[in-house]
């Protein structure tokens, strides 16, 4: 499958990672969008939200706690923010589930 995120997770092409364990990955983004953009993902190729299932969905809360921890770790003490783009309305570009974690700066609402 030439999923670019798989190749990230399978460690085929470089990126500049953030916090890995067996399950989950998380890597700088290319484009920031933020002083602090980092894009986690289930090494599990998940499309979107739209393929989670009673059998997948716990990665996301795992997803969820790791941003919590990286948040942490990067001194996010003022807030931050979690992003999910899904489908072509939502912004998805990249067919691989993944959080955007986005902080450093003030968040505007709504987003654009
Ligand atoms: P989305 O628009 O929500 O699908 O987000 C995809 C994100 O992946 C964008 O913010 C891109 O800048 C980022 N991106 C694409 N390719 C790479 C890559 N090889 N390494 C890091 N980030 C990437
Ligand atoms: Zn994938």
């Amino acid at each position: 499958m030439d999923c670019i995120f798989c190749k990230i997770a399978n460690h085929e092409i470089d990126s500049e990672k953030v916090y890995e364990d067996d399950e989950v990955i998380a890597f700088n983004d290319l484009d920031p969008q933020a002083p602090v953009h980092v894009l986690i993902i289930p090494k599990e190729h998940i499309s979107s939200t739209n393929e989670l299932t009673l059998e997948n969905k716990d990665i996301v809360g795992k997803i969820f706690m790791i941003a919590s921890k990286i948040a942490s770790d990067r001194s996010l003490d003022k807030g931050y923010r979690i992003v999910n783009n899904c489908g072509e309305d939502g912004g998805q570009t990249v067919e691989h589930l993944h959080f955007h974690l986005l902080g450093g700066r003030n968040m505007k609402w709504p987003p654009g």
